[in-house]
């Protein structure tokens, strides 16, 4: 392989229902500075039905170039289909580096697609840098528990590939001026390309806000004692603060909630203006998952519980009589 031939930081831009992910605009971001320090450009692959307008936000947000893969086919998600445009893009374009969401579809696409091209994935990146040699991509990501930050490389092969945990990293301002070139490009796809078919979409969590995306998180741990708290009091300060209740690990494993609010390393990585934790130590795993919140606030009884190191405000006491308080003083205002 003539590495020299490989050029370009591409992100894969993810879209649901019409409406593209921020965490496509996180990883542009990235994937700008990866480009200006490699001396390069940077794109993003999009893909799906009727996109194409979705192009102009991906400039505006730092793609040079946007190549677009618009077709009915690939109206929802699929997971061999979208291999196949990958790996064409591949093929066409020569890519040096594949920058993808460690979101669901993220998770399912990179490794299928890193397989397929006989290269490497370094999976749930929380940062990402060049090598001295300025083509090297340094993807670092928590190992062994979370204990150690691991930097891996994969200098042989290409594309670069690794999915990128979403809210790790800000997402840029929009630039509406900003000028690309945006490409249509032919999809050739068959039947034997889809070995799966799409029977029904069911939303999963009532259709409420997502942590991920929430501006506000009440989180509650393993001190909340039961399921009534989370469905009650946390959701109650929550609503009032307009934002989404979350759970540490312990509270999810307990059945206490449901593991889409799970927040740390093997739960979601969220980046609030607001993070309420309540009843929460503060283990490395769950401080992995919540750490770049603007505000922390934690209510713990422990007061030499972890979670004050690292909080912006901490209320020593215990959460069945702070919260309900704190709910009711914002309610006032
Ligand atoms: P605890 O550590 O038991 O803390 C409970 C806290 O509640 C205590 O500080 C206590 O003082 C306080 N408390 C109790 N009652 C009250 C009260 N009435 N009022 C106020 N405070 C009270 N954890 C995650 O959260 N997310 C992850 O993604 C995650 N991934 C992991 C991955 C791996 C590989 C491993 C090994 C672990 C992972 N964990 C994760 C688990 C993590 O190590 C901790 O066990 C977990 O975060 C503990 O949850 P907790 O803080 O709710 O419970």
């Amino acid at each position: 392989m003539d590495l020299a031939e490989y050029k370009g930081v591409y992100v894969i831009a993810e879209q649901f229902e019409g409406k593209l992910r921020n965490v496509s605009f996180e990883l542009l971001g990235q994937g700008r500075k990866l480009a200006d320090t490699i001396g390069d450009e940077v794109g993003a692959v999009l893909i799906g039905h009727n996109v194409k307008p979705l192009a102009q936000e991906l400039i505006a947000h730092g793609a040079h170039k946007v190549y677009v893969y618009d077709d009915p086919q690939l109206e929802q998600y699929n997971t061999t289909a979208y291999s196949k445009v990958l790996c064409d893009f591949f093929n066409e374009i020569k890519p040096n580096v594949f920058l993808v969401g460690a979101t669901n579809i993220g998770r399912d696409l990179g490794p299928r697609v890193a397989n397929s091209l006989k290269t490497g994935l370094t999976a749930d990146c929380t940062g990402l840098s060049v090598d001295d040699d300025k083509k090297t991509i340094v993807w670092t990501r928590p190992a062994l528990g979370g204990n150690i930050m691991a930097e891996i490389i994969c200098p042989d092969n290409r594309p670069q590939m690794g999915t990128v945990r979403p809210n790790v990293f800000k997402k840029p301002e929009a630039d509406a001026s900003a000028t690309g070139e945006i490409i249509d490009m032919k999809v050739d796809l068959t039947d034997a390309d889809f070995l799966t078919k799409f029977v029904e979409l069911i939303k999963m969590g009532g259709g409420g806000i997502k942590i991920e995306e929430a501006d506000v998180i009440v989180s509650g741990g393993r001190g909340m004692n039961g399921s009534e708290p989370f469905e009650g009091m946390l959701k109650e300060l929550a609503t009032v603060l307009g934002g989404a209740v979350g759970a540490s690990r312990a509270a999810v494993d307990a059945g206490w909630i449901d593991a889409l609010h799970q927040v740390g390393q093997t739960g979601k990585t969220v980046g609030p203006k607001i993070y309420v934790a309540c009843a929460i130590s503060g283990a490395i795993q769950h401080l992995a998952g919540m750490t770049g919140s603007d505000c922390i606030i934690a209510i713990n009884k422990d007061e030499d519980a972890p979670i004050f190191k690292v909080c912006d405000y901490g209320i020593v006491g215990d959460v069945f009589q702070v919260v309900p308080k704190l709910t009711e003083a914002i309610k006032k205002h």
